[in-house]
């Protein structure tokens, strides 16, 4: 994921901490760079937690969590996620049963031309 301010994109990933901040921007998490950092209202395009007004926020399971002191709410910019779930269901028509039923309508047919 690239820095939400200039694009730049995260380098090797550090071992320990890293310089890279998460936020959360229209309910998205986005990430800042070091860079960017030194910009003093580099946090003023991030979402603030309603509660402590901080933005350490985290977005995750379409919730939108402080890291600072814990509070979370629903992410509403989130759209429709994948619920709708594609339902395998039996396949159309049974063999079996239209087979019977042809066999006996082909028995009552030859019958009524044997006649
Ligand atoms: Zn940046
Ligand atoms: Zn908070």
């Amino acid at each position: 994921m690239p820095c939400f301010r200039c694009g730049a994109r995260q380098t090797d990933p550090v071992r320990g901490a890293s310089p890279w901040k998460r936020g959360v921007r229209a309910d998205r998490q986005v990430l800042v760079c070091p860079g960017c950092q030194t910009a003093h209202d580099w946090a003023d395009d991030l979402d603030r937690c309603a509660a402590c007004a901080s933005a350490a926020l985290v977005c995750r399971l379409g919730e939108i969590e402080c890291r600072d002191c814990g509070h979370t709410r629903e992410a509403v910019r989130d759209g429709p996620s994948a619920t709708g779930l594609v339902r395998s269901g039996p396949p159309p028509g049974d063999g079996g049963l239209s087979e019977e039923v042809a066999e006996a309508l082909s028995r009552v047919l030859k019958r009524r031309f044997a006649g």
